[in-house]
């Protein structure tokens, strides 16, 4: 009996352990099967994101993770490439090249439809290629007879960071392109920057040099203030008319066979490359959720209008970035949830309705929507077809007398938001398939890194953020990005960024070499980090901060005194509100312009500016010139040379924005 009950027990124990086999068999394979599909989802996703990023950084081209989930293969690389590049192709049409240059997306957007009506135009006589300039190395410019450059300027004046070794290759004339080539160029800016269109204006100048023949360009170029849509179409237009023209001459010189797409399958090991790269790995639609571990108001409020700036340090760890002071960091903000409401009870909807099939109306206003950047003609054009009603004839005139002057409109939309608008044509209702085409997208923000991995340590970024808030139109406004990060995002949430690399401001790596810093309010953030890392350095290290009160808006008062008293530091401070006469950085520097001469000329000083581009900038960059003027007795065109060459030689280097 006990012999019977012995080998049920082993009989029960053995089906037992089959049982626990069979289900660490099953869950192994579906977690790997799972692994798997997860894997290739996220690899497409990534690449894609890649190419259709709105923000692609430059950085080393360094594999980084291969082998690991996500990886990009040569063959992901280039279908993508390929899907982007031939559109609008045609298989035996003339291959016109729309090259582009974009820090945000709106010249890929602009190169996309300069594509688009070509091939419309042309039907498939022309085969419109459109290829962001970061993919420069997959061109033969021996063979491209049609060249459209459509080129976006950052921050003041600079080239965008995807472009910029192509622009160096032109700018060193070092690209071979047939002397009966044809080109144009397409450069897009924001007039609020002193140097308007400059990276457009450079591509239109290195152009010229390579194809000095007086009729290579199409067309001359054209320069766009942000979305000027009807100076894009009047270029495009023009630059078809050209092209019919010659199109005929053209066509006896193209060999008949467009090599482009077999280069690109060349590439891909190399395009993978580019997406593989650990300093592309997250954007503005694929962000790092970063944790928000520090907020700390910098300022002290005493009135109404004072300054409110926050120390922030938002916990990265995991994220394998690696930053560099100089770089900035992107925050992909929501609006705020007043605004939305108050947007949705303007719009009369209740915030369920669908804006695209898939999107909510209250997701779209939170997430999607920049309500700041009204299309006005869109916006007008919807008012006016909505307003039929007698009860709405007055609205009805007013969106008509505004449609019609185009300075009126703009001058009604200044400083109003899409929530401003409606409040003054409450009878409209406009459909909400509508709405993404009369406001802008929402963009990401830019801030510059105030702290240093080598000192701060890697798993922090500290950003300093001056918040806006301003009353107009009889209602208060709120800066999306600022007002989320002091508003609406508490300690220990997590808040989407990705990196910014800005390889135009770095600090010198020589100890021995002086630096000059100039940055008042929030510029000073980068300073932060670079003056950390000059602790214990031989070369002089001199800071020139401004703010209004010494008592109320001294950012890092602390540290810049610990590092003083350490003899790391030599600070100049300018608070313009603390004495009847304004007092500004540019003042200090003048005040001590032999000083500054003697390290500059004497001892190479690399000299570094950062905030605001539209005044602050311009005024020191006047001020050095000042300097070097009356102390080194150089009359304007030397000092105008030696800015130049001090630029050239990155001993000037600025990361200015306006405000
Ligand atoms: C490379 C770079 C680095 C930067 N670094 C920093 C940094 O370190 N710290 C920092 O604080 N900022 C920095 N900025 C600026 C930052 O990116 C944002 O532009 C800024 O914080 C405002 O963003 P926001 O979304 O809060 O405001 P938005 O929602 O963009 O609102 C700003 C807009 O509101 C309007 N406005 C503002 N005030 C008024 C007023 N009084 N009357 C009428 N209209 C008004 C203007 O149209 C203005 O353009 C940087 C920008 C760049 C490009």
């Amino acid at each position: 009996m006990p012999s019977v009950v012995g080998s049920i027990l082993i009989l029960i124990a053995f089906w037992l352990i089959l049982q626990s086999l069979r289900s660490l068999w099953s869950s192994l394979f579906t977690t790997s099967s799972k692994k798997a599909k997860g894997a290739k989802l996220v690899k497409r996703s990534r690449f894609e994101d890649f190419l259709l990023d709105d923000k692609v950084n430059a950085g080393s081209l360094a594999v980084t993770g291969a082998g690991a989930d996500g990886v990009v293969t040569a063959s992901d690389a280039a279908s993508s490439l390929i899907q982007e590049a031939f559109r609008y192709a045609s298989k035996d049409g003339f291959p016109v090249l729309i090259l582009y240059g974009t820090e945000y997306g709106f010249s890929r957007q602009v190169a996309a439809q300069v594509a688009a009506q070509l091939s419309q135009r042309f039907g498939g006589r022309v085969s419109p290629r459109v290829l962001n300039m970061l993919h420069y190395r997959v061109l033969d410019f021996r063979r491209e007879l049609v060249v459209l450059i459509v080129c976006s300027t950052t921050g003041d004046g600079v080239v965008p960071s995807d472009a910029r070794e192509l622009a160096d290759l032109l700018a060193a004339q070092a690209v071979a392109l047939p002397q009966n080539a044809q080109y144009a160029v397409l450069a897009l800016g924001d007039r609020a920057y002193p140097h308007f269109c400059r990276a457009g204006r450079l591509f239109s100048e290195w152009m010229q040099s390579l194809l000095p023949a007086k009729d290579s360009e199409l067309t001359s170029r054209a320069e766009v203030d942000q979305e000027d849509w009807p100076t894009i179409d009047g270029w495009l237009e023009s630059v078809i008319v050209a092209l019919s023209a010659r199109l005929t001459q053209m066509e006896y010189l193209y060999p008949g066979s467009d090599y482009l797409q077999e280069n690109i399958e060349r590439g891909g090991s190399y395009l993978a490359d580019l997406a593989n790269d650990s300093s592309r790995r997250y954007s503005k639609d694929a962000p790092f959720m970063a944790r928000l571990v520090v907020r700390r108001l910098l300022t002290r409020i005493l009135e109404q209008g004072d300054k409110e700036t926050y120390h922030i340090e938002l916990d990265i760890t995991g994220s394998g970035l690696n930053y560099t002071p100089g770089d900035a960091l992107g925050i992909v903000p929501r609006n705020a949830p007043d605004v939305v409401r108050d947007t949705l009870a303007a719009l009369h909807m209740r915030g369920d309705e669908l804006v695209d099939g898939a999107c909510s109306v209250r997701q779209w206003l939170e997430e999607r929507a920049d309500l700041k950047h009204i299309r006005g003609a869109t916006l007008f054009d919807a008012l006016i077809a909505s307003l039929d009603g007698s009860a709405a004839l007055k609205e009805r005139e007013l969106a008509e007398t505004l449609r019609r002057d185009h300075q009126a409109m703009e001058a009604f939309l200044q400083g109003r938001e899409l929530v401003d608008v409606l409040h003054s044509f409450p009878s409209a209702r406009l459909p909400v398939h509508k709405l993404p085409e009369v406001v802008r997208p929402l963009q990401p923000r830019f801030y510059s890194i105030a702290s240093s991995p080598i000192v701060h340590g890697t798993d922090r970024i500290a950003l300093t953020v001056a918040v806006v808030r301003y009353h107009i139109h009889g209602r208060d406004h709120k800066g999306v990005a600022t007002c989320y990060l002091a508003d609406q995002v508490q300690l220990g949430d997590l808040v989407p960024v990705f990196l910014s690399r800005n390889p135009d401001f770095r600090l010198v790596t020589d100890p021995q070499c002086p630096i000059i810093m100039v940055g008042p309010g929030t510029g000073v953030a980068p300073f932060r980090a670079f003056a950390a890392e000059r602790k214990s350095c031989s070369g002089r290290t001199l800071l020139f901060f401004g703010s209004r009160y010494r008592d109320r808006d001294f950012l890092y008062a602390d540290e810049w005194d610990a590092l003083v008293k350490q003899g790391n530091l030599e600070l100049h401070t300018a608070f313009s509100r603390d004495q009847a006469e304004k007092r500004y950085v540019q003042h200090r520097l003048l005040e001590r312009a032999s000083d500054i001469f003697h390290l500059i000329w004497e001892q190479c000083a690399h000299i570094y500016v950062c905030g605001d581009a539209a005044r602050m900038a311009r005024d020191v960059d006047q001020a050095l010139r000042k300097i070097l003027a009356t102390e080194g007795s150089l009359n304007a065109q030397q000092v105008e040379e030696f800015m130049q060459q001090l630029e050239r030689n990155q001993r000037y280097q600025r990361d200015v924005w306006v405000e």
